[in-house]
């Protein structure tokens, strides 16, 4: 944290100050009501850490990559279903602000630097599944716009958020797989119908829900870039930004991980020989595979960040890799901790239960684990991505 720019060492103590007042009270409650965190998002909001992703000429902080996974670690060390929430919000701000109108930075830009609005990417689809750059959600010209129809799953921030970047198929039926549009849809457009709740068996905070959309009518105003070239969003502004984002976040569990470790080898000691956990050799030698494999994913992500962030032509591989390795590491690191806490870690509902049923969403989020695992191979052979 040392080696970071001011402007985000300032960033990490406006979020530290949000995550000790706000969020840590709350955090067990968000997981085990399946609460969605209206009051992490309403604390960053007061803080203006909403605007992370708007530029600043819009009254946001302009921040990239290495501030995103920075910040998400940082929360998800404490409430992974509030990095969620928060990662999914500055993903669909990315996505808003790559290309955005004079209209689009008025209308949504701007208010999400006030912290005024939240925002949410709503791509996946139960036909499509984990290829979510395939949407079959249709749009069609209408008089004032567009008009779409179809269902989309898993929305985090569901029903919650202001507005929704949504994925539809290209008009033209002769389009290229990949070959999409995005739109943002405000939370009261008419045609919009929320399906019943998702009750995970981790992230159980983040409000993930199914949208069926009737005939949404759409005002032209909407449409993000132009139509059809959303396959140019995927890699260069959702893939990136949605990696970083939960890499952060399952980096952040993989820490939690390591520190409950530490503090139990620590203060645990056996009445019959007086001797503490962190007296004995075998678990010395594991805590430090913990540590070492949580630094070893650190390193990746804040490498693939400030190469993404400088633009690096080869920041890709970087970037794809880190979400598999942060969400192996998490996960691993949470089934560790499991055993090395013993019985107050297998308590049901143990903050330890927790992280590894959160750290678990990592694998089936798309980009999936084995999905991202094939592009970083394409990636790196120079073979095309889709
Ligand atoms: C907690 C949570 C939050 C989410 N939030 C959002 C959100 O905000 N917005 C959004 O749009 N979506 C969201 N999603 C949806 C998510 O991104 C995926 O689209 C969804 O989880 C895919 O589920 P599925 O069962 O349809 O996957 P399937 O496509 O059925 O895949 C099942 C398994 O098969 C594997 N698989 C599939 N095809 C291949 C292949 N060709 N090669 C190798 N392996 C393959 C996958 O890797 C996966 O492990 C969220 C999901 C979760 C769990």
């Amino acid at each position: 944290m040392d080696k970071l720019p001011p402007k985000l060492i300032d960033l990490v103590a406006r979020t530290r100050r949000v995550i000790e007042q706000d969020m840590a009270p709350l955090a067990g409650q968000v997981d085990r009501d399946c609460m969605w965190p209206e009051h992490s998002m309403r604390a960053l909001a007061d803080e203006g850490l909403l605007g992370l992703q708007v530029p600043e000429e819009f009254g946001g902080h302009g921040q990239g990559l290495l501030s995103l996974t920075v910040l998400t670690e940082l929360v998800g060390q404490v409430c992974p279903s509030s990095a969620l929430c928060f990662g999914m919000h500055c993903v669909g701000t990315a996505v808003i602000a790559a290309k955005a109108t004079k209209f689009q930075q008025d209308e949504y830009l701007r208010p999400i630097a006030r912290g005024e609005h939240i925002t949410t990417l709503a791509l996946a689809e139960s036909g499509t599944g984990s290829h979510f750059y395939l949407p079959e959600t249709s749009f069609a010209a209408s008089d004032s716009g567009y008009v779409l129809n179809g269902t989309k799953q898993f929305i985090t921030n569901g029903g919650h958020a202001d507005s929704y970047v949504v994925s539809t198929a290209a008009s033209d039926d002769h389009a290229a797989p990949g070959d999409f549009s995005c739109l943002i849809v405000d939370h009261d457009t008419s045609g919009m119908q929320w399906l019943e709740p998702w009750q995970g068996f981790g992230m159980r905070g983040n409000s993930s829900r199914g949208l069926r959309l009737a005939d949404a009518h759409v005002p032209q105003t909407n449409l993000l870039g132009e139509e059809g070239d959303q396959v140019w969003y995927v890699f260069e502004v959702v893939a990136p930004y949605f990696l970083m984002a939960m890499a952060g976040t399952y980096l952040g569990i993989a820490q939690s991980a390591v520190d409950i470790t530490s503090e139990h080898l620590r203060t645990r000691q056996h009445s019959h020989s007086g001797e503490s956990l962190a007296d004995v050799d075998a678990l010395q030698t594991k805590f430090a595979d913990m540590w070492i494999a949580v630094e070893k994913t650190r390193s990746l992500i804040h490498e693939a960040a400030s190469r993404g962030d400088l633009g690096s032509p080869d920041a890709l591989p970087f970037i794809l890799a880190c979400k598999a390795d942060a969400g192996e590491t998490a996960v691993q690191l949470a089934n560790e901790a499991m055993t090395i806490c013993g019985g107050q870690a297998y308590r049901e509902n143990s903050r330890v239960a927790q992280m590894l049923r959160d750290a678990r969403a990592s694998h089936v989020m798309a980009p999936t684990t084995d999905l991202l695992r094939t592009w970083t191979g394409r990636a790196l052979l120079g073979r095309p991505m889709l």
